[in-house]
């Protein structure tokens, strides 16, 4: 018995430990990057995507989430990437960008994930254009900054395969004025905790491993 109770005290502390130990303690492990394809259907400056899509890079990077993008803009006035035009395949997401009802500018949230709850995944998110330009507008603030901040947002949904949020850091629910003149840091990244979910999410068969390990039911002969 006291054997017994030693491994379950040694397995307590581990899990406390495991628990406790914030991303950053760990060794990093970048995960497999996703690729992400940015549909444009406003017509966004480029330099202004570009912007935004890099700050949600980096974002995202900070929580050892690794993105490339496509863009495939709307406006089809050049060569448009491929890809554009198929079906995505494993290991991508879209997050689709729009202008949004005009009435509806000054309502929250910015953007939408598209989840399937019952499996726990999603691969498709909107962001509504408008509501970002009158934050950005009302807050005299950077557009493309809060462009980058809401398109990781949503690709944190879409990893952890939830519409929940958080209390603090990124995934808060509600964005405030005040907060995005603040500031601080720490509103704007995935917190330790989240960037442990989502790196949880994505090694135990998130959203887009699940998807890509999922074989499709057999069905009988007819
Ligand atoms: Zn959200």
């Amino acid at each position: 018995m006291r054997v017994a109770g030693l491994i379950r005290s040694i397995a307590a502390i581990w899990v406390l430990v495991a628990v406790c130990f914030p991303a950053g303690a760990r060794s990093a492990v970048i995960i497999d990057s996703i690729l992400v394809r940015v549909y444009d259907n406003v017509g966004i400056v480029t330099a202004d995507l570009n912007d935004a899509l890099k700050h949600s890079r980096e974002i995202l990077r900070r929580a050892e989430v690794s993105v490339d993008w496509v863009q495939c803009p709307a406006r089809r006035t050049g060569s448009v990437p491929a890809i554009c035009d198929t079906s995505p395949g494993n290991s991508e997401m879209v997050v689709r960008l729009i202008e949004g009802a005009e009435k509806d500018r000054d309502k929250r949230p910015l953007g939408q994930p598209l989840l399937d709850r019952s499996r726990g995944t999603g691969v498709f998110a909107t962001v509504f254009m408008n509501r970002v330009d009158r934050f950005a507008e009302v807050a005299q603030y950077s557009r493309s900054v809060v462009l980058g901040r809401a398109i990781a947002h949503e690709i944190g949904h879409l990893i952890l395969g939830t519409d929940e949020h958080s209390a603090t850091g990124l995934m808060r629910e509600v964005w405030t004025v005040e907060q995005l003149v603040r500031n601080r840091s720490e509103d704007w990244q995935f917190s330790p905790a989240q960037t442990f979910e989502l790196r949880s999410a994505w090694l135990a068969g998130g959203s887009l491993a699940s998807k890509s390990q999922a074989t499709p039911p057999k069905r009988p002969r007819t």
